[in-house]
């Protein structure tokens, strides 16, 4: 229910609608196929386009259902082509989604743009990492499925609008604000949905979930195959883990790590372990032996982030020279670490940042 009352279908996975469509309007089951496929393959905002409907049977529905995308509250583009949206959802709550371009096409014919998109899964995050700006914000509150997967539809409405080479979202992560394990079901609803058949017909193969480690969520999610594991590690010892990530660490490193060795991957599948690089904190010597334990006992990959700096933190990105020494002591240890380069950075497109700003300016306003 919204505030007035009203379903949102775009919270409804398919099962959900089906039932809202044959029990509470007394329509035929095919009916939630049509409004399946105009919510999510034609991208309707309304009931009035939807001319495959009768007009009387369109009327009844617009008196107990809507169908309420967030809406864009700033749009910034940088240099790079990463492009960040702030999304004001219904309660006026505000999120961040960024686009980011993929590498350049391989052919050298293929004009297209893919994008990678990065969605956010709650309204602030309740874990506190010592680094993130989300982090600083603290949790407000659960996205909706509806929300959760407003971003992808608004974002793909905005480049069709504004962009003539129309890129397409390629790929997704859930890398934004907040903590996807910790609202499991609704990111397992959007994962479902974004699967269909019918619908977005998107690959699992083609999505990462990225979390700090909650146990039980972390089952779950793995038993379903519904996307890649990413895993934020970005420290290799649990004394160091504790000061950075202080509520992510209440899981034992040794036990997360126990539960990566048991986590149901299919063939040639890797989990990712996303490892942000902090001056003079997480990349010394020392750090380049615990990591080397670690991967040893996994099927991973590490990415490395260079930090982005996040204004209040006491944390330095480290040089590009500084970096690359890391980097290359981590290759001579028989680890695959890949530099994961910043993208958007003129554009505070790191976790939270954006939001932070406007909050920030808001404050300056008042
Ligand atoms: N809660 C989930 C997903 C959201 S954060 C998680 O922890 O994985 C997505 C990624 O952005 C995480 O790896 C997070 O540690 C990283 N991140 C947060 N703040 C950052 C910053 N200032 N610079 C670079 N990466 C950052």
């Amino acid at each position: 229910m919204t505030v007035s009352g009203k379903v949102n279908l775009c919270d409804l996975p398919y099962s959900a609608l089906e039932r809202f469509v044959v029990e509470e309007m007394g329509f035929k089951k095919f009916r939630a196929l049509q409004l399946w496929q105009w919510i999510w393959v034609k991208n309707a905002s309304g009931f009035e386009v939807m001319t495959d409907i009768s007009q009387s049977d369109r009327a009844r529905l617009a008196e107990l259902a809507d169908i309420r995308w967030p809406s864009i509250a700033d749009v910034r583009v940088s240099s790079d082509g990463t492009t960040k949206f702030l999304l004001s959802l219904t309660d006026g709550e505000l999120v961040e989604t960024v686009l980011i371009p993929s590498d350049a096409p391989k052919r050298p014919n293929d004009l297209s743009v893919r994008m990678t998109q990065c969605v956010s899964t709650q309204v602030g995050c309740a874990m506190a990492c010592s680094f993130c700006s989300t982090g600083r914000l603290g949790f407000r509150r659960n996205m909706t499925m509806g929300e959760i997967l407003g971003q992808v539809q608004v974002a793909r409405a905005y480049m069709h609008d504004t962009q003539p080479e129309r890129p397409v979202i390629r790929n997704l992560v859930y890398m934004g604000m907040g903590e996807p394990l910790l609202n499991l079901s609704a990111v397992m609803d959007s994962l479902r949905t974004l699967e269909h058949p019918k619908g977005l017909a998107f690959s699992p193969r083609r999505i990462t979930v990225s979390t700090c480690g909650i146990e039980a969520g972390m089952r779950e999610f793995g038993d379903s195959g519904l996307a890649f594991l990413a895993v934020s590690l970005h420290a290799p010892n649990q004394p160091l883990r504790e000061k950075l990530m202080p509520r992510a660490a209440h899981w034992p490193l040794e036990s997360l790590i126990s539960a990566l060795e048991a986590y149901p991957l299919k063939t040639r599948e890797r989990i990712t372990l996303e490892y942000l690089v902090i001056a003079g904190v997480n990349d010394q010597a020392e750090h380049v032996k615990q990591l080397a334990r670690i991967c040893a006992r996994l099927k991973a990959k590490l990415n490395l982030i260079p930090y982005n700096p996040t204004p209040g933190t006491p944390y330095q990105a480290p040089t590009p020279e500084e970096l690359l020494r890391f980097e290359k002591a981590l290759w001579a240890k028989g680890i695959t670490a890949i530099v994961r380069k910043s993208k958007g950075q003129d554009i505070e497109a790191a976790c939270g940042q954006l939001r932070a700003a406007h909050d920030a300016a808001l404050a300056e306003e008042r």
